[in-house]
């Protein structure tokens, strides 16, 4: 029998706010414990919080970025429990009425277009960070209070490469529209995973197991690909499979039981009694529409369509967005975007990378990768020649004519000069030259070569070619 399996995710994100949700302390990672709290995100007796405008904004971002709903009346509930991370004994959440419901997410896998459908996304508060040593254990309360939103997709996943890629996708989104930096080794991002099995065609979901906490996406993956096979097996040798929350084990490679589900907490959720609820105006909706930014993927289609580019230069502008945004700038105004994409990916972009530099620290214009790229056109220099002319325009600034024009370097297009140094190259190699007349192609490509490096570069190149041939073949 076949088995398919059924995930759903549920993604933590801290939202990147300049303070915490409901009291004024900064929301910056990497303090010293507990120098970023306040009575209020400490949970002392009599404080009242005060809703965060920044992130209620940020999660309506969200919901419009996520093809969600935004309820017009949105609630904040208390979820009542007893655990050394959480200061009030309870953590500020929304449970039936979140700000933003439905949604999807869509993303490109295997070449294909896949969707996520959402369940929904509420904003909640983060709690603080236990560590635990040889003899006693601490808490930091700086990371409690931190804006979060949790994300939930439908059981709608169907292997852990659409886990895997649902993830990426959705951080891309999140990271493009400012909404969070989504840097997993700060824990911004937090993961957990529910799994079942069932055999293939049927519509009941089998005992969910849920992996709680993970850290990265390459973990989620791998612990799909190990969790899947083990639930499958269990049920082929006629095992219960548990309502049970498990541990991934990075080091081993393996989940392990933590606790058993059967009995579900009751947390005792109450409305908070402190906090209004949240009804947005439409004006307000508005102005948070505003702020919604063309996505990954579909800016990726745009630069294939409008710049016909192929897939991988796509993905540069993509994931690299200020080197798109500057290709952008020169591409409407050039005939072949493809060629500019080159010289923007594989000469520009190298050289910022090996000189550790940023596009906003360039020595040189727009306009003058624009005027390169036409002196390459009219046929004044050769592509060849143009790469030093680039590399010189990159360290100095200076205008791509004037160094032609200073080094001189315009390319050689008389035949006369061409025909001489042909020549020279034709009696300097005679075995190559005997070898093309024999029949052998590729000897001219050698030839060729001599000729261009006896020009130092300059001369054209498919002159040099027409010319050997008609001496060779003469
Ligand atoms: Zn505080």
């Amino acid at each position: 029998m076949e088995y398919e399996p059924i995930i759903g995710l549920e993604t933590h994100v801290q939202l990147k706010t300049k303070s915490k949700m409901w009291c004024g302390c900064p929301n910056q990672y990497g303090a010293d414990p507990n120098t970023q709290v306040c009575p209020v995100c400490l949970g002392m007796p009599g404080v009242l919080p005060v809703a965060n405008e920044e992130a209620l904004r940020l999660t309506a971002l969200t919901g419009y970025l996520l093809n969600c709903d935004l309820p017009r009346h949105a609630r904040f509930d208390r979820k009542n429990y007893f655990y050394p991370d959480v200061a009030k004994n309870y953590q500020i959440t929304q449970l039936a009425l979140p700000s933003t419901i439905n949604g999807h997410v869509d993303f490109e896998l295997n070449g294909k277009t896949e969707r996520v459908q959402l369940t929904r996304a509420h904003l909640e508060e983060d709690v603080g960070k236990s560590f635990h040593y040889d003899r006693q254990s601490g808490v930091d309360f700086n990371r409690g209070g931190v804006p979060l939103l949790e994300i939930i997709t439908e059981p709608c996943i169907t292997t852990a490469d659409m886990a895997h890629a649902y993830l990426n996708a959705l951080k891309d989104i999140l990271t493009y529209a400012g909404i969070s930096d989504c840097d997993m080794e700060k824990g911004m991002v937090r993961c957990d995973v529910n799994i079942s099995v069932r055999p293939k065609g049927t519509a009941e979901l089998g005992a969910k197991v849920e992996i709680k906490n993970m850290n990265s996406f390459s973990g989620v993956r791998r612990a799909l690909q190990y969790e899947i096979p083990r639930q499958i097996e269990a049920i082929q040798n006629n095992e219960t499979i548990a309502q049970e929350t498990r541990r991934w084990d990075d080091v081993a490679g393996i989940t392990e039981s933590m606790r058993n589900k059967e009995n579900a907490h009751d947390y005792r959720y109450f409305p908070d009694p402190d906090l209004m609820a949240f009804e947005p105006s439409e004006a307000w909706l508005e102005e948070v529409k505003k702020g919604v930014v063309e996505l990954p993927l579909a800016r990726k289609r745009r630069f294939m369509e409008q710049y016909k580019l192929p897939d991988g230069d796509a993905d540069v502008f993509v994931n690299d967005v200020s080197l798109g945004d500057y290709f952008e700038q020169i591409a409407v105004k050039v005939e072949q975007p493809k060629a500019l994409a080159n010289w923007v990916i594989n000469n520009l972009q190298a050289k910022l990378t090996e000189s550790e530099t940023s596009l906003q620290e360039l020595k040189f214009d727009a306009a003058a990768l624009l005027e390169l790229i036409k002196l390459v056109d009219s046929g004044k220099i050769s592509t060849k020649i143009a790469q030093t002319v680039f590399v010189e325009m990159f360290d100095t600034g200076k205008s791509p004519a004037a160094i032609v024009e200073e080094k001189g370097l315009v390319q050689v297009s008389d035949s006369g000069a061409i025909e001489t140094l042909c020549q020279q190259a034709i009696e300097a190699n005679p075995g190559p030259a005997d070898d093309f007349r024999k029949g052998k192609e590729a000897a001219l490509n050698f030839l060729k070569g001599q000729v261009m490096k006896l020009s130092r570069g300059k001369a054209n190149p498919a002159l040099v070619g027409e010319v050997l041939k008609r001496i060779l073949n003469g």
